[in-house]
C-alpha cells in the first residue's frame, strides 16, 4: 500500500516533537489555540505514514461526536483513511454490542435510551414526589455517581464534603440509585444506560482474558483529545483498552476544565508525567488561533485563577498579526444588548466576515430567547447549538401548550401577564430561583418566555392571551431553516475546542458568570465559571465583544452588576464611553410625578398625561409602520413598538443619530428603516 507523505513543516518545532515522538506515551499540556488538536491528528497521521502502527489499529477518542467527525474529515485530506475517531460513548457501544455474546452469552441487552421513566419510578417508590425537575436532578446525581465511579451503598459518604446538592437527603437519593440500577434487569434481559456501556467494557477486558487479548490485538494507539475533562470511569476504560501497554497520547489544558459538575477532573493530565516517568512531555505556547490583542486578555483572565489547577499555567502567545482590541460595553438591558450585538453583527457581516464564522456565546441556554429574537428581527440567519432553540425546548413547548389550554377559557382575566404567570407556576415558575441544575435551567427557560409575553403586552397593551399566542406561534415560525449555515449561538460549555473569527460574549453579568449556584457553593466552583469566561474568550480568533446588561427587561430596575471576572480587565474609558442616551426617564415629563411602567419610562411621560406630540404625525408614523409590517410580513410590534412610535414623534429626529438617541431605536433599525422614518417625520417640519 502506498503510503501517505506527511507534511510536517505545517508544524512548529515543539509540536514536531510531540508529533514525531516514538509509539509510546505522550502528554501535550498546553493552553488554547496552540494546536493540541492540530498535532495529534498529525501524530496519527505521522505513525501511520512511518508505518509505525495501521489506520484500523489506532482509536482517538474525542470530546463531542463533531469534534470525531473533523478529525475524521483531517485524516482524510492528507489521505489517510480507517481511524477510529469516537467519543467514549461510541467507542464503548461498538465494542460491547462486539463482545456481549463473549461475556454474557445470550442474555439479550438494549440500550436505555430514556432513563427518566425507571428514575421517576424509583423515585416514587421511596416517596419523592417525580416531577419533572425531581427526576432530572436525581438523574444528575446517578449520572456524576456512575462517573465517579461510586456505587450506591457509597453515595451518602462520598458526597460529603463535595459541593454538590442533592434535590433531596443523601439517604434518598442512594435509594433511588440503588432501585434504578436493579430496575434495569428484566425479565426480557437486560437494559444499559451509557454509563453502563462504559462499566461493561471496562468489566469485560479487565475479566475476561479472552476479550482482552481480542481487543489489545487489534487496539495498539490511543489518541484523548480534551484530556483535562475526563471522568473515573472514562478512565478506568481507558486503563482497560491500554492493559499494561503505554502507546498513549493525552492532550489537554487544565485552564480548560468546565466539567467538573459531571465528575470530570483534570487530576489524570497533570499526573501523566508522574505515571509514565518516560513520557514525552511537550508544553506549547504559541497560541495560532488568536491576535495578541485577544491573548492578552486570556493571559490577563486566568492569570487571576487560584485552586491546583492554576499552577499549570501557561502564557499564550498570540501568533497572528495584531488586530483589533477586544470591546467592552455595558448596556441598560438585555433587549438593549441583542439589539446591539445584532447591529454589530450586520456591520461585520458587511465588512465581509461569513456569517459561519461569527458566534454569540452564553453561561446558560435560556439566555439564546432574546438573542435568537434579535437576531431574527435583523433578518440574520443563525442556528443554536449544543441545545435547542428556545420555542423547541421541552419546557417551552410544554408551557405554549399549557397557556394554549387556558386561552380557551371563558372567564380569564384581561392582564396576560398574570395569566401567563399563573398558568406557569405548575410547570416550575417559583417566584424564587429553585435549587438543582435541571430544575434552575428550566426555570430560567420560563422567566424567558414571561419576560417575551410581558414584551409582547407592553409593545400591544390591548393584547389578548390569543394575541400573545399567536404572537408567540408567529415568532417560533420565523426561524430559519437550521440546514443554512448561520451565526452561532451556544452555550460556553457547547463551544469547547472550537474557533470563530468573531465572538461575542454576551450577559456578563453576576449570577450568570459566574453563575449564582457557583456563587453560593464557594471558590472552588467560581474558578470553574472563571475557566468558562477563559474558554470563551480563547474561542475568538480576531473580534472579541465583551458585554453585559444592567436590567432584564427594557426599561426595567438596573439591580445588575457585571461580572466580577471583568474587575481589572475593563478598560476604565470604556466603561465611562456607555452611551447616555440609554438612561431612562424616572419622572413623567409632563406632570412631574413618577413614572412607573417600562412602557412609560421610554416613552418618558405617564401614558394618559398629553403628549405634547402632533397626534396626526404619529398616526402618519403608524400608518407608515402598517405599510413596513406588510412588506417585511412581520407583524407590526416587530417594525416598532407604540412607545416607540410615540417617542419618535415627540422627539422629531432630525438624522440619523438623533434617531439613536430614541429609545427602542438601535443600529438595526435605523439600517433598516432609517431613511424613510426620517422622510416621514421630515413631511411635518
Ligand atoms: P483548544 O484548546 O481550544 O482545543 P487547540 O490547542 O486544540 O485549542 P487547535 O484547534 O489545534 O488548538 O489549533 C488552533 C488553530 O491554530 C487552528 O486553526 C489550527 O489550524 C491553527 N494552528 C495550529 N498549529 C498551527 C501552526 N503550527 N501553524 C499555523 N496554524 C496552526
Ligand atoms: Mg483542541
Amino acid at each position: 500500500m502506498d503510503r501517505p507523505v506527511i507534511d510536517l513543516s505545517d508544524l512548529d518545532d515543539d509540536q514536531r516533537v510531540a508529533a514525531t515522538a516514538p509509539r509510546g506515551p505522550v502528554c501535550i499540556l498546553a493552553g488554547a489555540g496552540t494546536g493540541k488538536t492540530r498535532t495529534i491528528t498529525y501524530r496519527i497521521a505521522h505513525l501511520i505514514s512511518q508505518g509505525f502502527v495501521s489506520p484500523n489499529r489506532v482509536l482517538a477518542v474525542t470530546f463531542t461526536a463533531r469534534a470525531a467527525g473533523e478529525m475524521r474529515h483531517r485524516l482524510h485530506l492528507m489521505g489517510i483513511g480507517g481511524v477510529q475517531a469516537r467519543t467514549f460513548h461510541a467507542a464503548a457501544r461498538r465494542q460491547l454490542s462486539y463482545f456481549w455474546p463473549q461475556v454474557a452469552g445470550s442474555l439479550p441487552w438494549r440500550l436505555l435510551d430514556n432513563k427518566f421513566p425507571l428514575v421517576g419510578r424509583a423515585a416514587r417508590g421511596v416517596g419523592v414526589e417525580s416531577t419533572t425537575e425531581n427526576v432530572r436532578d436525581l438523574l444528575g446525581e446517578i449520572e456524576w455517581a456512575k462517573a465517579s465511579l461510586i456505587t450506591p451503598d457509597q453515595y451518602a459518604e462520598r458526597i460529603v464534603g463535595t459541593d454538590r446538592t442533592p434535590p433531596v437527603p443523601a439517604a434518598k437519593v442512594a435509594e433511588v440509585y440503588r432501585r434504578y440500577e436493579a430496575a434495569k434487569t428484566t425479565e426480557e434481559g437486560m437494559l444499559l444506560d451509557f454509563d453502563d456501556l462504559l462499566l461493561h467494557v471496562a468489566a469485560a477486558l479487565e475479566n475476561a482474558p479472552g476479550v482482552a487479548d481480542e481487543f489489545r490485538e487489534q487496539y495498539r494507539t490511543f489518541v484523548v483529545d480534551e484530556y483535562q475533562d475526563v471522568t473515573p470511569l472514562q478512565q478506568r476504560v481507558l486503563q482497560a483498552w491500554l492493559g499494561d501497554r503505554d502507546d498513549i497520547t493525552v492532550v489537554g489544558d487544565a485552564n480548560q476544565t468546565i466539567y467538573s459538575f459531571t465528575g470530570a477532573t483534570p487530576n489524570y493530565l497533570l499526573d501523566f508525567p508522574r505515571t509514565y516517568e518516560n513520557a514525552t512531555l511537550v508544553k506549547l505556547q504559541r497560541d495560532y488561533r488568536s491576535t495578541p490583542q485577544i491573548t492578552d486578555l486570556a493571559n490577563t483572565v486566568i492569570g487571576q485563577a487560584t485552586g491546583r489547577v492554576a499552577g499549570t499555567r501557561l502564557e499564550l502567545q498570540g501568533m497572528r498579526p495584531d488586530g483589533p482590541e477586544p470591546t467592552f460595553h455595558s448596556y441598560d438591558d438585555e433587549p438593549t444588548e441583542a439589539r446591539e450585538v445584532a447591529g454589530q453583527i450586520l456591520t461585520l457581516l458587511g465588512r465581509g466576515v461569513p456569517a459561519s464564522e461569527i458566534a454569540v456565546l452564553y453561561r446558560i441556554n435560556a439566555q439564546s430567547q432574546v438573542f435568537e429574537q434579535a437576531l431574527a428581527d435583523a433578518g440574520i440567519v443563525y442556528q443554536v447549538r449544543g441545545g435547542e432553540g428556545f420555542f423547541n425546548r421541552p419546557e417551552i413547548r410544554q408551557a405554549v401548550s399549557e397557556l394554549v389550554r387556558v386561552a380557551q377559557r371563558t372567564d380569564l382575566p384581561d392582564d396576560p401577564v398574570a395569566v401567563t404567570r399563573a398558568a406557569l407556576a405548575p410547570l416550575g415558575l417559583t417566584p424564587t430561583e429553585p435549587e438543582g441544575a435541571q430544575a434552575r435551567e428550566r426555570w430560567q427557560s420560563l422567566v424567558a418566555l414571561v419576560d417575551l409575553v410581558e414584551e409582547l403586552v407592553r409593545a400591544q397593551p390591548d393584547l389578548t392571551l390569543t394575541g400573545v399566542l399567536q404572537a408567540l406561534r408567529q415568532r417560533a415560525e420565523s426561524k430559519h431553516p437550521p440546514t443554512v449555515e448561520g451565526v452561532t449561538l451556544a452555550s460556553l460549555h457547547a463551544a469547547k475546542g472550537l474557533e470563530w473569527d468573531a465572538v461575542f460574549l454576551v450577559g456578563l453579568v453576576e449570577n450568570t458568570l459566574p453563575i449564582s449556584h457557583a456563587i453560593k457553593a464557594g471558590a472552588h466552583q467560581v474558578e470553574e465559571e472563571r475557566r468558562l469566561f477563559y474558554v470563551g474568550i480563547t474561542r475568538a480568533r480576531e473580534h472579541l465583544h465583551l458585554s453585559w446588561a444592567l436590567a432584564r427587561q427594557e426599561g426595567g430596575r438596573k439591580s445588575r452588576s457585571r461580572s466580577r471576572f471583568l474587575d481589572g480587565v475593563v478598560p476604565q474609558l470604556e466603561i465611562e464611553k456607555v452611551p447616555a442616551r440609554t438612561v431612562r426617564p424616572r419622572r413623567c415629563r409632563v406632570c412631574g410625578g413618577p413614572l412607573s411602567t417600562p412602557g412609560e419610562k421610554v416613552i418618558g411621560r405617564h401614558e394618559d398625561c398629553p403628549s405634547g406630540a402632533d397626534e396626526e404625525i404619529f398616526e402618519t408614523l403608524r400608518a407608515w409602520r402598517a405599510e413596513a409590517s406588510r412588506e417585511a410580513g412581520v407583524p407590526a410590534y416587530i417594525v416598532f413598538s407604540d412607545a416607540t412610535l410615540m417617542a419618535l414623534a415627540e422627539a422629531l429626529p432630525a438624522d440619523r443619530n438623533e434617531l439613536l438617541d430614541v429609545p427602542g431605536v438601535g443600529p438595526v433599525k435605523v439600517e433598516r428603516y432609517g431613511a424613510q422614518l426620517l422622510a416621514v417625520i421630515d413631511a411635518f417640519r
